[in-house]
């Protein structure tokens, strides 16, 4: 089922969505060589203690996983794609981190991801991390009333195709709102003018994956949760939370 959002709603999501892009901006800030990623899980638990927020990270468990999420930030880094687990790994020179968090504030919730590079940077991760943030903008670009979930779709996947990444076929973005995955699914590949119309009061969280190998498939870690890419090749993966309003797309996670 997909809700609207009423208008307070969105307000208060907007809130939620403050958290998290603070969350975000303080784990990027204290990304640095030398760095474990459970050290960025403290970084941003500490923000969303703070705002009062919950996680809706922590502990979640849909189908393919064999256990609960462990922690309030994905941290992925290299050939991951997304759903790493902040482990005790240290962040070396060159890495290329993408790092995903959540935030549930009066029980509406925000849903938001960065990516970046730490130390000295390769030319082409700053391409991937480019094209990765184009997809987004062109995305959101998109997400207007009279529209369809597809032509969100097809603009993600235009730029992917473009920049001869691939993307992993069945992960993408989703509605948005009392929980964090909720209908519609947000497909990044797909077809101008199909899927669900785009009306005011809607919320998603648009969410291009990109694999600079240019494949689509992937394979998943023997942790269960984390996917890689199956070529090795590094990945970025870049979210917000948007909501449709009749004055065009709103990014509800912008600081
Ligand atoms: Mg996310
Ligand atoms: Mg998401």
């Amino acid at each position: 089922m997909v809700e609207i959002k009423t208008d307070t709603a969105l307000e208060t999501m907007r809130e939620a969505g403050r958290v998290v892009a603070r969350a975000l901006v303080a784990v990027r800030e204290a990304a640095a060589v030398g760095v474990r990623l459970r050290e960025l899980d403290e970084v941003a638990r500490l923000v969303l203690t703070k705002a009062g927020a919950r996680s809706p990270f922590l502990g979640y468990q849909p189908s393919f996983a064999p256990a609960p999420f462990p922690a309030v930030i994905c941290a992925s880094v290299n050939d991951a794609v997304v759903h790493g687990i902040p482990d005790n790994y240290r962040l070396r020179d060159g890495d290329l981190v993408s790092i995903d968090c959540g935030a549930e504030l009066d029980g509406w919730a925000g849903d938001a991801a960065i990516s970046f590079t730490v130390g000295t940077p390769r030319p082409a991760d700053l391409e991937l991390i480019t094209a990765t943030q184009q997809a987004l903008d062109d995305g959101i670009a998109a997400a207007t009333v009279g529209h369809r979930i597809g032509d969100i779709s097809h603009a993600i996947s235009t730029v992917a195709r473009t920049a001869e990444c691939g993307m992993p076929a069945d992960f993408g973005g989703h509605g948005i709102g009392r929980q964090m995955h909720e209908d519609p699914h947000v497909p990044n590949h797909g077809r101008p003018g199909r899927g669900f119309p785009l009306r005011h009061g809607l919320a998603l969280a648009i969410e291009p994956m990109l694999m600079a190998g240019g494949r689509n498939d992937y394979r998943t870690d023997s942790d269960g949760w984390t996917l890689r890419t199956i070529d090795g090749s590094r990945a970025a993966h870049i979210e917000h939370t948007i909501a449709i309003t009749q004055d065009g797309p709103r990014v509800l996670t912008l600081p």
